[in-house]
């Protein structure tokens, strides 16, 4: 099957599925497995940051990193549809006794400084929850956020004694994207966290990447929220085969998201709303959803049509361009009978 629901279900390749099998390992939670300590090490270098510890997920580590920069009754600016406001099952109010405060989202995916200015709380005022971090995501729903943004959004937000976050569950596609070292993406934050099971191929795994005290903290609420795991140097060799092997080609993906959105463009029934890195987001014809979607599975084809919002279609490293063909045929196919 060509599957375009997500950049998640890729499965580990014949080379790093070699590469988890003769990983040297050791209990984590000790800090004895050499993979991981490989893994950590690696992606604190390329994001330029001090120090980094491996999750189970992103939302796993989103979530430590906002308990490592925030306490009980503090609050954290996020966007309304941001991964970690939205798509997190509200683990920071959940688990981390952390209130949300979601901003509205420009056009581009950024959160105008003024917004986020007029949400900050007066300080010593006993209504008030205490804002002590911004959170950002780039990609953003596939948008490469302009660096110029992020740059100015921390600087002010360091201004108002905040702490900056990055959900950089997809921050290579940015960086690949924008043709930036992902250390000059990450380099406004105080913690980027970054996911492996996405563009990049991996089965299982995230990294969280920031200051030594930071990762300390994290370290702790990593293991209190149960995310300690023993020989998990077997995963980190799959992130590691994917550092090297799988940032470069994610423009491969991106180039595929465009050649898929320039097809679709030909069907007029449907309307392609926009491309941004590895997603294509379009319109379908409520009455063709359902159609639609079966038809393409009888084709090979995965998507989910969304009745009444976007489809989101997704390229990722088991999408080939000849799968990208394939692909717009079998829509123009669906549309020439319909
Ligand atoms: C997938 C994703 C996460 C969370 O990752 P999981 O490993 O699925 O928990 C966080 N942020 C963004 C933007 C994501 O796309």
């Amino acid at each position: 099957m060509i599957d375009l629901r997500s950049d998640t279900v890729t499965r580990p390749s014949a080379a790093m599925r070699a590469a988890m099998v003769d990983a040297p390992v050791g209990d984590d939670v000790m800090g004895d497995d050499p993979t991981v300590q490989r893994l950590q090490a690696q992606v604190a270098a390329r994001a330029g940051k001090e120090a980094a510890l491996y999750f189970p997920s992103g939302t796993q580590s989103n979530l430590a990193a906002i308990m490592a920069h925030c306490g009980r009754g503090d609050e954290y600016l996020v966007g309304q549809l941001a991964h970690t406001y939205k798509y997190e099952g509200g683990g920071a109010a959940v688990l981390g006794s952390v209130q949300p405060q979601p901003i509205e989202h420009a056009a581009d995916g950024s959160l105008p400084l003024d917004k986020l200015r007029a949400a900050i709380k007066p300080k010593g005022d006993p209504h008030f929850a205490h804002t002590r971090l911004l959170a950002l995501e780039n990609t953003f729903h596939g948008q490469v956020i302009p660096q110029a943004y992020l740059e100015e959004a921390a600087a002010f937000a360091r201004g108002q004694g905040l702490a900056v976050h990055l959900d950089g569950a997809r921050v290579f596609n940015a960086a690949v994207a924008s043709g930036l070292d992902v250390a000059e993406v990450c380099r406004p934050f105080d913690s980027v966290s970054i996911c492996f099971s996405k563009g990049l191929g991996a089965p299982v795994g995230s990294v969280l990447a920031g200051s030594r005290d930071v990762i300390a903290a994290a370290t702790r609420w990593r293991k209190v929220l149960g995310g300690g795991m023993r020989q998990a140097g077997m995963l980190a060799a799959a992130c590691l085969h994917a550092l090297d092997h799988h940032v470069e080609r994610l423009a491969e993906d991106h180039a595929n998201a465009e050649r898929l959105a320039e097809g679709l463009r030909q069907v007029g029934q449907v309307k392609v709303l926009r491309q941004s890195t590895n997603m294509v987001f379009i319109d379908v014809p409520g009455q063709h959803c359902e159609a639609l979607t079966a038809y393409a599975r009888s084709r090979g084809v995965l998507m989910m049509a969304a009745y009444g919002g976007p489809t989101r279609l997704v390229t990722h490293m088991d999408v080939s361009r000849e799968d990208i063909d394939t692909v717009i045929a079998a829509v123009k196919s669906y549309f020439a009978n319909a």
